[in-house]
């Protein structure tokens, strides 16, 4: 049986790098600076790079089930997405954190479902969506629609009480996008935080807001998050 996976590392070495290879060499030479901390769904239907056309070096992906946030409680235990949103924001210095969520999502279904017994890890980690559930035994497509985004406006919200998050919110250094992707229409949504809904791309001012207000300058306090769809 031949090793497809062999193939196709050999074919990129020979036919697809060379396009890029001075592209690469650079980014050795003189680092990464991504502009974009990407967190999204590791759904394998979700390709960052495609929806945005970004090339090597603009994104720094933080992919799992669901594209959660954990909460910034500095609790025992491994954290990989949290640490990873720390190395982006404190060490690269993006200017953007995007939370990506999707249609069709397992993770977001799964709320609403029974989880494999011997998963305690999967378990635990949907715990991050729950808030974004809707009281429906079982959920409509609509339902489950409305879930995803309400789950993308949760992990922006979780966002915002990392410290150096807020932080450079509040210096206006960073901004956040909350988008939700479409498989099937290739449409991505983004997350208006005016009208408090997701307006597909191909009509919004914008790529996105965080779920708040942006306060003018000489505002002290911070707007009022609005209602969630
Ligand atoms: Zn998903």
């Amino acid at each position: 049986m031949p090793d497809e996976f062999l193939t196709r590392l050999r074919r990129f070495h020979t036919d697809s790098f060379p396009a890029y290879q001075t592209t690469f060499e650079n980014l050795v030479h003189d680092g990464q600076r991504p502009s974009t901390l990407f967190i999204g769904c590791s759904d394998s239907r979700v390709l960052p790079y495609l929806l945005t056309g970004a090339g090597p070096g603009e994104l720094f992906l933080v992919r799992n089930v669901g594209g959660f946030v954990p909460p910034f409680d500095g609790s025992s235990g491994y954290h990989g997405t949290a640490a990873a949103i720390e190395y982006a924001t404190l060490n690269l210095g993006v200017q953007r954190i995007v939370v990506c969520g999707h249609s069709h999502c397992g993770a977001i279904r799964g709320l609403y479902g029974e989880t494999c017994e011997e998963a305690h890890h999967l378990k635990a980690w949907l715990n991050l969506g729950r808030d974004a559930m809707l009281p429906v035994a079982e959920p409509s497509p609509e339902a489950l629609r409305r879930t995803e985004q309400r789950a993308v406006i949760l992990q922006l919200e979780r966002l915002m009480d990392y410290p150096m998050v807020r932080r450079r919110v509040e210096e206006r250094r960073l901004t956040l996008h909350g988008w939700h992707y479409v498989i099937e229409d290739g449409q991505v949504d983004v997350f208006d935080v005016q009208s408090g809904h997701f307006i597909p791309a191909s009509k919004s001012l914008h790529s996105g807001t965080g779920p708040y207000v942006d306060p003018p300058a000489d505002a002290g306090e911070q707007a009022v998050a609005p209602q969630v769809p």
